[in-house]
């Protein structure tokens, strides 16, 4: 049993978990990836997925891109949707997994994605503003008519 990996401490909680990296026998890599859990399978699967954006020379603006990877989900962490994690880079798990989450970064759980919330919020703003404008064009169209 590891009690701490790269810095980070083993999680309170034991397991059973062969593919664990602190009360298992998996060895981990030094290669990381932060991302948000999107989806929780039973079998100790997880699905983390991450933004960044790539400057597109052409157009002279952003392009957001995604990522999206499959990652173990040890008993003793659980992460649950909506938690930012950082996973490390492992030996091949399964056909599709070959990392593993090790950290828990952020505990709160967020249920939708930062960037649809903003942008929603943002035309939530703009339809209130037109609304607003509207109206303030109305009263003062009934001051010139009185
Ligand atoms: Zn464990």
């Amino acid at each position: 049993m590891r009690k701490e990996l790269f810095g980070i401490k083993a999680p309170a909680k034991e397991c059973s978990d062969k593919k664990c990296p602190f009360h298992g026998e998996l060895n981990v890599k030094k290669e990381f990836f932060t991302g948000k859990v999107i989806k929780k399978d039973i079998n100790h699967s997880a699905t983390i997925e991450w933004f960044r954006s790539t400057y597109l020379h052409k157009y002279e603006r952003y392009a957001l891109e995604r990522s999206r990877l499959r990652v173990h989900n040890p008993a003793c962490i659980n992460a649950e949707i909506g938690q930012e994690v950082l996973a490390a880079k492992t030996r091949p798990l399964s056909k599709t997994k070959h990392h593993v989450i090790i950290q828990i970064k952020n505990t709160e759980i967020k249920t939708s994605a930062p960037v649809v919330e903003s942008a929603e919020t943002k035309r939530e703003q703009k339809k209130e503003s037109q609304t607003e404008q509207k109206e303030a064009s109305k009263s003062s169209r009934k001051k010139q008519t009185e």
